[in-house]
């Protein structure tokens, strides 16, 4: 096997740290860089770290300068829509500028391969489901733009520097490792499951639901959850074609299937076995009512397979690294 040097920026977070166990596992040497304005130290499960920010031109310098680095894979950044829209410069700022100053780093010193963290906030408001590769890119939040621009900046830094890159388009990231060692944790914490848990685990008084008079069976948002570790397998992959000389490509991430809100705080109080006591509420602007991955692209040219398919598996993981923490 080919043991390979990756930087992973943004090593510390969610994905970040499955990503970190996994590559390890598979016997690769990760070197995480991780400002750890969002990021927990006390998580990564191993590597070298490397304290600092993708802004610091000097410091990406020092590190591709150091050891010879493989891949490149790009995890950091900011994720909440709503703030984004609050907000945009700081993520046009981080996410697409800083984005921008790590390329330009690893064409200065001659690296090649690069996995990104893309979202399937670059389609926008859906005009079709299940969502392919090639539903037309609208994103509606300055968080969708950012990523989409990134994509449209590696198109073309492979074009001029052959720079070749595989964006992946996360749907919903969710559940934990099975070890319960590694878990989803923002602060403050935005994302469905793990605030249903929160109620589980009696942290949360409630749950608020966001909408109930979607045009949806239940009335609810539907979303397509994917394991995490079903992410990070997909991450293989990409690496593993990226060193077979694929160009740049962005495939979809998701399992492909609709899942309601209803339904996850049904399966949260079937998996804790506690009560989640809801309360209904507005929508939430900018929400499409249904968001479902098309995946066959991955499947196909990547061979990638999900291993959790079902939706009780996955709040299963998450409820095992809530339960304890
Ligand atoms: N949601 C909800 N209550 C919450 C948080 C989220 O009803 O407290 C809904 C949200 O409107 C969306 C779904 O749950 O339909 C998933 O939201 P999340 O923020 O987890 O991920 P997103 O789909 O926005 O990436």
């Amino acid at each position: 096997m080919n043991r390979l040097n990756i930087l992973v920026v943004g090593g510390c977070g969610y994905i970040g740290t499955h990503m970190i166990k996994a590559l390890i596992a598979s016997g690769h040497r990760p070197i995480t860089l991780d400002n750890l304005s969002t990021g927990h130290r006390d998580l990564l499960p191993g590597g070298d770290f490397i304290e600092g920010a993708i802004e610091n031109t000097a410091l990406l310098d020092k590190i591709f300068s150091s050891r010879r680095i493989d891949v490149v894979m790009h995890f950091a950044a900011f994720i909440e829509v709503g703030e984004s829209v609050q907000d945009p410069l700081k993520y046009y700022g981080n996410n697409f500028s800083g984005t921008a100053n790590l390329l330009n780093a690893m064409i200065r010193h001659d690296i090649e391969r690069f996995v990104f963290s893309s979202s399937a906030a670059v389609y926008g408001e859906p005009q079709y489901t299940p969502i392919d590769e090639s539903h037309p890119l609208n994103p509606t939040s300055p968080y969708g733009e950012s990523k989409l621009w990134v994509e449209k900046m590696l198109t073309a830094c492979e074009r001029a520097h052959g720079l070749r890159s595989i964006a992946l388009r996360y749907f919903n990231a969710a559940g934990a490792d099975e070890s319960g060692e590694i878990g989803e944790q923002h602060d403050p914490e935005s994302h469905l499951i793990p605030l249903v848990l929160e109620v589980a685990r009696g942290t949360r008084d409630h749950i608020k639901i966001f909408g109930v008079d979607y045009p949806t069976p239940d009335g609810t948002c539907i979303r397509d959850y994917i394991h995490v570790n079903d992410l990070v397998s997909a991450h293989l992959a990409a690496i593993d074609a990226l060193l077979d000389g694929a160009g740049s490509k962005a495939y979809n991430l998701g399992n492909s299937q609709g899942i309601s809100v209803r339904e996850i705080i049904e399966t949260a109080q079937h998996v804790s076995g506690r009560p989640i006591p809801v309360v209904e509420d507005l929508r939430r602007p900018g929400d499409p009512a249904v968001l479902v991955a098309a995946s066959a692209k991955i499947k196909n040219d990547l061979n990638w397979q999900p291993r959790f398919e079902s939706i009780e598996e996955i709040v299963r993981s998450a409820w095992k690294w809530h339960a304890k923490t």
